[in-house]
């Protein structure tokens, strides 16, 4: 185990922070408190065994084709069985834009007439395929999620089974959301009005708002903007909403130790990617400093980092993303791991598409979920949905039950939609 360095003036501070952090539902991802180390080796006996459940699916689900379709943003993925079962799905919209090459080059095409239900094992032949792994990393993962995830789909279609079922089983419906500000460069004062604007709309009970510059070796949006946000938002929203803040890359070691004291003096629930997201080491030592959980890990597409950063508790909240880390499966794989470790999964959220929903989904069925799910707000592509208004009420947003993702998407604006080749 790592050491944990506690609050500079007393232990009496850091018990009420931890207090505080517990009442908030947070107390299990707090560094030393209730964490085991677990060895890399037991995490690649997780790793590598099966997870996802197709005993309910009798026959094979021979796929016959898997077609990208575009309306304008939004891509769909329809994909066929040879018995002629359809799933129409939708990958991230902002990486298929500009990954769709490597999706119909290098990933669709070697599913073509293999059986669904292999789709486990499938994940780690497409990798080695054609020497995909030379590519390893987002680009190629966001493409074998949008496949990923048709298949899932199309297993649903299939079999009538909500997407939980191929997981272990539904174990909640109704998911607590975290509201998430997508600004940078704003005044505080402008920022705390934006926040108690969506809070209205939704009825959090939590949010979360971007610190630093991104990826901007510690220089802020607005010079002072950081430091005067933390306090402002916690004077504003008062001691009951639970606060996170992510830093998108932003900060050394240094200025994010810095930061994290600033959040810990104002009971913050976690810091979001303190350090550059792949320099492993740094946010480790950010996280080894702090008492305020750390969380990262949503540009990563590695398991073997992922095994290091559980084994090595290079962060305190895992948070893969489920496209850009190759889809649900290898996020349930992650959520396994981090499980032994005594950890929680927060999923980040892919903007645009169904995004919100495949992390409700995702909610649904994972044990160590943490306590708010990431929310950017509904997207205006057309859906319909019998058992969830797939809206944010009362801070939570129901997850259907219907077949696969549980939701149909508009089939006149599917059939507008033109196939990209
Ligand atoms: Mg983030």
């Amino acid at each position: 185990m790592k050491t944990t360095r506690g609050f500079s003036d007393a232990a009496a501070t850091r018990r009420g922070f931890l207090a505080t952090l517990g009442a908030m539902g947070v107390a299990a991802s707090v560094r030393g408190e209730s964490a085991g180390a677990v060895a890399s080796e037991e995490l690649s006996r997780i790793e590598s065994e099966p997870l996802l459940n197709v005993s309910f699916v009798k026959q094979p689900v021979r796929i016959a084709s898997i077609e990208l379709l575009r309306n304008g943003r939004v891509y769909l993925l329809r994909t066929r069985s040879t018995d002629g079962a359809e799933a129409i799905t939708v990958p991230n919209p902002d990486r298929m834009a500009v990954m769709y090459p490597l999706l119909l080059k290098q990933v669709a095409p070697f599913f073509i007439g293999r059986d669904a239900r292999d789709l486990e094992r499938l994940l780690w032949d497409v990798y080695r395929h054609s020497s995909n792994y030379k590519l390893q990393g987002l680009a190629l993962w966001v493409c074998v999620a949008a496949v990923e995830m048709s298949l899932l789909e199309l297993m649903g279609q299939v079999t009538g089974r909500p997407m939980a079922d191929f997981f272990g089983g539904t174990l909640r419906r109704d998911i607590p959301v975290y509201v998430a500000s997508g600004n940078r460069g704003n005044s505080p004062e402008a920022e705390v009005t934006h926040l108690q604007r969506m809070v209205a709309e939704s009825g959090a009970r939590a949010l979360k708002f971007r610190l630093g510059g991104r990826m901007s070796r510690n220089a802020d949006s607005l010079p002072g903007r950081s430091e005067a946000l933390i306090p402002l938002v916690r004077d504003t929203f008062g001691d009951d909403m639970m606060l996170y803040a992510d830093a998108n890359s932003s900060y050394d070691t240094r200025e994010a130790i810095r930061i994290g004291r600033l959040m810990e003096e104002h009971r913050y629930g976690y810091f979001e990617e303190p350090c550059e997201f792949d320099d492993l080491w740094s946010t480790k030592e950010v996280a080894d400093s702090l008492d305020i959980p750390v969380a990262g890990g949503e540009q990563e597409f590695s398991m073997h980092r992922w095994r290091w950063m559980i084994a090595n508790r290079g962060v305190d909240i895992v948070q893969p993303d489920l496209h850009y880390g190759g889809g649900m499966i290898r996020a349930a794989k992650v959520a396994r791991m981090a499980a032994a470790a005594g950890m929680q999964v927060v999923p980040h959220m892919s903007g645009g598409g169904l995004g919100y929903l495949d992390v409700v989904q995702f909610a649904s069925f994972t044990p160590n979920i943490g306590p708010f799910m990431e929310f950017k707000g509904n997207t205006d592509l057309p859906v319909s949905c019998a058992t969830s208004s797939l809206k944010c009420e009362d801070g939570t947003v129901r997850c259907p039950t219907g077949p696969g993702f549980g939701v149909t998407i508009d089939a006149g604006f599917a059939s507008r939609a033109q196939p990209v080749s």
